[in-house]
């Protein structure tokens, strides 16, 4: 069984942390009869392989406390960034293990040539998130090259920004925080503990949380098709987190599902630009066909249900 702390604390070693969670993938185990003890776990490249920024990105994930600043630099240039990417067991209270905290999968296309190398693919999206999108760190948890290759992008347990807002959790966010985010970062102790679990609260009602990102390389608009090694890789993806989160496959559904399936089914209102991702040359029959092909679903997966709560 995991082991996860019962009191999780914001004051916790997140590097150990990480650890864990990688720890945790591995040991996880179901305990219904009719699944699989274990399913193939796929090659994954890690982070810290692919990507010769992750040592300077990395910092804002041993952060202490979030909205503290990092700097990366790139090209002879610094940029600074602020450490706003939460964790679910230092920000988020109320999950003890990622099997609680993880209802769904959402796939994406990166809308980016497939060309190169799977290393040179992930680092063209790498720069257009960060340097010219202004983002703290790649959206997704994973990212699928065009020869099939599994590169790690976000770790595992951290919640960002890839399946869209609501305006209920915009509203209650502003609710809580009057002052915004920063905020939070003025503060220290007990009161940023308070401050940043009602934020945290407010923003459950956002898609992102709960949701493992795996992002597609390529553009599927028209010009380009998902390859059958990325099918193949996907499948062995999502067949392995699937298992270990205890995800059933009705779950696992188009960024572009995210507006019905997700939000409008849970009685909110999505307020992010209407997205087609990952668009139509990745039709919605090959993504039936590659979920017929998963492990049935354990017990505990079947009681997930794939709304907000
Ligand atoms: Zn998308």
């Amino acid at each position: 069984m995991i082991e996860i702390a019962q009191e999780p604390r914001i004051e916790n070693d997140i590097q150990k942390k990480l650890q864990t969670l990688k720890d945790e993938v591995i040991k996880s185990k179901n305990t219904s009869s009719e699944v699989q003890e274990s399913v193939e776990k796929p090659t994954i490249i890690e982070r810290a392989t692919w990507d010769d920024k992750w040592s300077q990105i990395k910092e804002q994930y041993l952060k202490k406390k979030l909205w503290e600043t990092f700097t990366v630099e790139i090209n002879g240039k610094t940029y600074t960034k602020t450490a706003d990417i939460l964790p679910y067991f230092d920000a988020n209270l109320k999950y003890e293990n990622l099997k609680d905290a993880y209802k769904r999968i959402i796939v994406h296309h990166s809308d980016t040539a497939a060309q190169g190398t799977a290393e040179q693919q992930a680092k063209i999206i790498r720069n257009l998130e960060i340097w010219d999108r202004g983002f703290n760190d790649v959206s997704y948890h994973f990212i699928i090259a065009s020869d099939g290759t599994i590169l790690e992008w976000r770790p595992l347990g951290r919640v960002w920004a890839h399946a869209g807002e609501t305006k209920e959790a915009n509203d209650a966010a502003t609710k809580a925080l009057p002052g915004g985010t920063p905020d939070i970062a003025k503060t220290t102790g007990d009161e940023y503990k308070k401050k940043l679990l009602s934020y945290v609260d407010a923003m459950k009602k956002d898609p992102d949380y709960g949701s493992v990102g795996i992002c597609l390389v390529g553009n599927f608009e028209s010009n380009s098709w998902p390859t059958a090694e990325q099918q193949a890789a996907l499948t062995k993806l999502l067949n392995r987190l699937k298992w270990s989160y205890d995800i059933p496959s009705d779950n696992i559904i188009f960024h572009k599902e995210v507006k019905t399936k997700v939000v409008e089914a849970s009685g909110l209102t999505l307020v992010s630009p209407v997205t087609v991702c990952p668009w139509k040359s990745f039709t919605e029959t090959e993504f039936q066909t590659i979920k017929t092909t998963l492990d049935k679903d354990s017990d505990q997966a079947k009681k997930k249900s794939i709304l907000l709560n």
